[in-house]
């Protein structure tokens, strides 16, 4: 029998979907939370509501971003040629945060995955065929995974007879590790040391 009122319960159940986060970890911060000041909690719900309510999708990149297109495909500094294709927008911050890539992005939004019923139509690679007009480089930046290495051979089947050239990060990551726990300096050589696909 659960002794604890239900609103903690509730809170408990909401940190617990986290990603990264178990039941003691969630029962941690709502214990932590009850024990601060009613202005601690505001200023918590209000940042996750406000990321909620102004953040969106590029409508050109699909990046997370408050103003539509968003920094990065408005600006006008980047190469227009090549074209970083990433399974999610945290992917474009590690990315970015190496200093080895000044061309544009595009998100997929995922990786084919049909055990876990993502088909290439879940994805944003429609988008991303529409962009092709000009560009002469493909980079796939996608986690070298079983699924990640898959989805690389759909968009290279599809963009090559376009006379595209198609890279991918130079190996060196461990084979299933996420791109997300690569640090920037591996990740920077991987950019420069990239592979025709
Ligand atoms: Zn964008």
């Amino acid at each position: 029998m659960n002794s604890l009122p239900p609103a903690l319960q509730e809170l408990i159940a909401a940190f617990a979907k986290l990603p990264g986060v178990g039941k003691k970890t969630a029962t941690r911060l709502a214990f932590h939370l009850l024990s601060q000041g009613r202005q601690e909690g505001l200023e918590l719900s209000k940042a996750i509501l406000r990321v909620k309510e102004e953040i969106r999708f590029c409508s050109i990149c699909f990046n997370f971003t408050e103003i539509d297109p968003c920094p990065i495909c408005r600006d006008p500094g980047r190469n227009d040629k090549q074209i970083c294709v990433v399974e999610d927008p945290q992917t474009i911050l590690m990315l970015e945060k190496t200093n080895e890539y000044r061309g544009r992005y595009h998100v997929l939004g995922g990786v084919i995955s049909p055990l876990d019923g993502v088909g290439p139509e879940q994805l944003r690679i429609k988008e991303l065929l529409r962009r092709l007009g000009g560009v002469e480089e493909i980079i796939i930046a996608l986690t070298p995974s079983t699924e990640g290495e898959a989805t690389s051979i759909y968009l290279a089947k599809l963009i090559k007879p376009q006379g595209i050239r198609i890279s991918r990060l130079a190996r060196g990551i461990p084979l299933g590790s996420s791109l997300e726990f690569v640090d920037e300096l591996t990740l920077g050589k991987a950019l420069q040391a990239r592979d025709e696909l």
